[in-house]
């Protein structure tokens, strides 16, 4: 006998019908006019590199953006095909359903778990929301759409290549990772301890228009009430002020969590996101270094990077990527890239040599550059021994003066040093150099300072960074608060210290802080 079964709620039978139509017209070049009639007014939608409803959208522009994706993705698009229902969620008073669905993308074989919202628009069911998800969630229709609107980087992006919708945008996101070759340092290690230091530490912060979109789409009133209608400062360059220096971010909870984080289960913001790593781009692939300004950092708390390559590929998506202009030994001195990368790393295992003086590895490093530019011979082992000479007083007062106005910059950190403090510095009183070590190792390999300049600046910065750390443990007993550290973490990897050589100083200053003799004579303050 055949058994009789129980009738699809009408519902589920049109989330069905619905997702077969939207793939339909998603696929198809021409189906702009009937993906843009099936999207509810709601549905965020991006176009020409805004992120918007489809109420705020013309079908016209919509029809052509739809077309040129189709046609300029055609090969790296996904396409989907062999659609199973998974489960549904209708909403209680019937106006919305959420389905799930399994979708295999031909070209990956990849399986893939697609949420589809719909509701009830101007008395049609249509698409308010479809996104890729890592499982089946347990959304409402209202939070599926902000989880949606949290791709926003990826959609407005066009990497791989321009996206047709949140689908593909999400789709992105969860399965085509650049698979780009990354780097590390073997001994750096994050996990976030939610020390919410990042959130409210002296620099600010900036996100793209589209982040309105989404604060404006989450419900603050079940969160917390008081930030129901935030409007974020919009810059004169059009970027919005997420948090200002000397500020603590509006979204960081009493418990120091991201309210963001909290709501949506990752961290769409891209500068949040990508804190605490930094990224350089090399002919080899991508240097991967991290800010010590992050306590978990600093105390190397966590698995080592190389261990959550997952989460650092998704990190380097939303990151702004260091790019060199060639590779420079010295002011205006270009090198090859193979031998830059040699002496970047000769610099770097200088520093980890802990049976020797810091100052004596920051000078062999000093003279390495030295020898390199005049090609003099290399004795990396005498100059490892070599004591240090005497610094002629003229210099010893130009180079206060210079440390004097780093001091006087408007950081709140500076603030924790005593008034009127000396700015003798004893080689002998340098402490914690496990950290400071990091620090100067992820300032050179982050190349914050020698993609821009050259090597022999970003060591000569490594060493001035080095005198003002040592500055700061002669006057203060004990060790360093967090805020001091944050400050040096900041003035290294974060390229602070790049104020010192503006672009409009004169050439006779960046050849000054680009010669070895500006290192040997801090080496010897
Ligand atoms: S949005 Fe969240 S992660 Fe970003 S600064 Fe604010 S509290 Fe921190």
């Amino acid at each position: 006998m055949i058994p009789v079964l129980a009738p699809l709620p009408q519902e589920v039978a049109v989330v069905l019908v619905l997702f077969q139509e939207f793939l339909a017209a998603h696929a198809d070049p021409d189906g702009g006019p009937l993906l843009h009639d099936l999207y509810a007014d709601d549905a965020p939608i991006a176009l020409g590199g805004r992120l918007l409803r489809k109420g705020e959208t013309d079908v016209e522009a919509f029809a052509q953006a739809h077309r040129r994706a189709c046609m300029q993705g055609i090969g790296t698009l996904p396409v989907f095909d062999q659609v199973d229902l998974l489960a549904e969620n209708v909403d209680e008073d019937k106006s919305a359903v959420v389905g799930w669905f399994r979708a295999i993308e031909s070209g990956d074989g990849q399986s893939a778990t697609v949420g589809l919202g719909i509701r009830r628009d101007g008395g049609q069911w249509r698409v308010g929301w479809c996104t890729v998800a890592s499982d089946v969630q347990p959304w409402s229709y209202n939070q599926g759409l902000v989880q949606t609107l949290a791709e926003y980087p990826w959609m407005l992006s066009d990497q791989p290549v321009l996206p047709r919708s949140s689908l593909d945008a999400s789709y992105y996101r969860l399965f085509r990772q650049s698979d780009v070759h990354l780097s590390f340092l073997p001994e750096s290690r994050f996990s976030c301890h939610m020390s919410g230091g990042c959130c409210k530490f002296d620099y600010h912060i900036a996100l793209p228009p589209a982040a309105q979109v989404l604060i404006d789409a989450i419900p603050w009133e079940d969160i917390k009430p008081a930030l129901k209608g935030t409007k974020l400062e919009v810059r004169a360059d059009g970027q919005l002020q997420l948090k200002d220096n000397h500020e603590t971010c509006r979204f960081m909870d009493e418990q120091r969590q991201c309210l963001i984080h909290e709501t949506l289960g990752h961290q769409p913001f891209g500068p949040c996101g990508v804190f605490p790593f930094a990224f350089a781009e090399t002919p080899e692939g991508v240097s991967v270094s991290t800010s010590l300004v992050c306590g978990s950092v600093r105390n190397r708390l966590g698995p080592l990077l190389a261990e959550r390559q997952f989460d650092v590929r998704e990190r380097l998506f939303l990151a702004p990527v260091r790019r060199p202009n060639g590779f420079r030994l010295a002011p205006g001195l270009e090198i090859p890239w193979e031998s830059f990368r040699q002496i970047e790393t000769i610099l770097l295992d200088l520093l980890e040599k802990p049976q020797v003086p810091l100052r004596q590895r920051l000078y062999a490093g000093n003279r390495l550059l030295h020898a390199l530019r005049r090609n003099e011979p290399i004795d990396v082992g005498a100059w490892l021994e070599e004591p240090p000479g005497m610094l002629p007083d003229e210099y010893r007062e130009t180079l206060r003066t210079y440390l004097a106005r780093i001091f006087a910059w408007d950081r709140q950190g500076f603030t924790r040093l005593p008034k009127g403090m000396s700015l003798d510095l004893r080689h002998d009183r340098i402490r914690d150099e496990l950290v400071v070590v990091d620090i100067l190792r992820n300032l050179q390999f982050s190349k914050a300072y020698s993609y821009p300049y050259d090597l022999t600046t970003a060591h000569n910065l490594s060493i001035l960074l080095y005198v003002l750390t040592g500055i700061m443990q002669s006057s203060i007993d004990g060790p360093l608060p967090d805020e001091l550290w944050r400050e040096l973490a900041a003035l290294g990897g974060h390229g602070l210290l790049a104020s010192l050589l503006p672009d409009s100083a004169p050439q006779e200053l960046k050849e000054f802080l680009g010669s070895s003799e500006f290192g040997q004579w801090a080496l010897w303050y």
